[in-house]
């Protein structure tokens, strides 16, 4: 199964496929199905007819809970500067495994700013993995939570503080956790971004 992902608000019930429009209220019901998490947004309507009293009862269910749909804001509104979040959103879209550990690191960070909130904490095939919500937008973060080591997650910490410093641009930037040591003494300014710092807009 892909471990981390994103799933975004739907547009549309997932039952009856009528658009949200601004403000109206629907239920997300996220259910595990061995291949994914998978999310359904329903209708008000479709809530109340087929799903709400048996999501539950559902195979693989995880969780469900209201929102309210937001209507997208216009494209110019969309593109803003790096950050933590346009970071983690880069960092699973790459869907290398090599930067699970910075993804943590930053939805830890997302949820100290309360820019995330986590849904559903849950154990799968041994691995934490957490479910969390960008409030504004609605998508959902799945991540899975890489069980760091002290002595690793402060070299992890010192990579988020550099892609945050000068963004993703090649392949594989983050370095692995063992040779981290060695980039601390290359690259003294690494140390004076925390990893709690929001990047400077380039
Ligand atoms: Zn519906």
């Amino acid at each position: 199964m892909n471990d981390w992902n994103i799933q975004s608000r739907a547009h549309a019930c997932t039952a009856c496929e009528k658009p949200f429009t601004d403000k109206q209220s629907f239920h997300t019901v996220l259910l595990d199905d061995r291949a994914a998490f998978r999310r359904h947004d329903l209708c008000e309507g479709c809530w109340q007819h087929d799903f709400g009293s048996a999501a539950r009862d559902q195979k693989g269910f995880i969780s469900q809970w209201q929102g309210t749909y937001e209507a997208p804001p216009p494209p110019e509104e969309v593109v803003a500067k790096e950050n933590a979040e346009s970071l983690l959103r880069k960092l699973i879209e790459r869907n290398d495994p090599h930067y699970i550990p910075a993804a943590y690191i930053l939805a830890v960070m997302l949820e100290r700013k309360r820019l995330l909130k986590v849904k559903e904490q849950l154990n799968r095939d041994g691995e934490r993995v957490f479910i969390y919500e960008q409030p504004r937008t609605g998508d959902i973060f799945t991540i899975v939570d890489p069980a760091l080591q002290l002595n690793q997650l402060v070299a992890v910490q010192r990579d988020v503080a550099h892609l945050l410093e000068h963004g993703l641009t090649r392949p594989s930037e983050v370095v692995p956790a063992e040779s981290a040591t060695a980039e601390v003494t290359a690259t003294p300014e690494a140390e004076a971004a925390a990893p709690a710092e929001e990047s400077k807009p380039a």
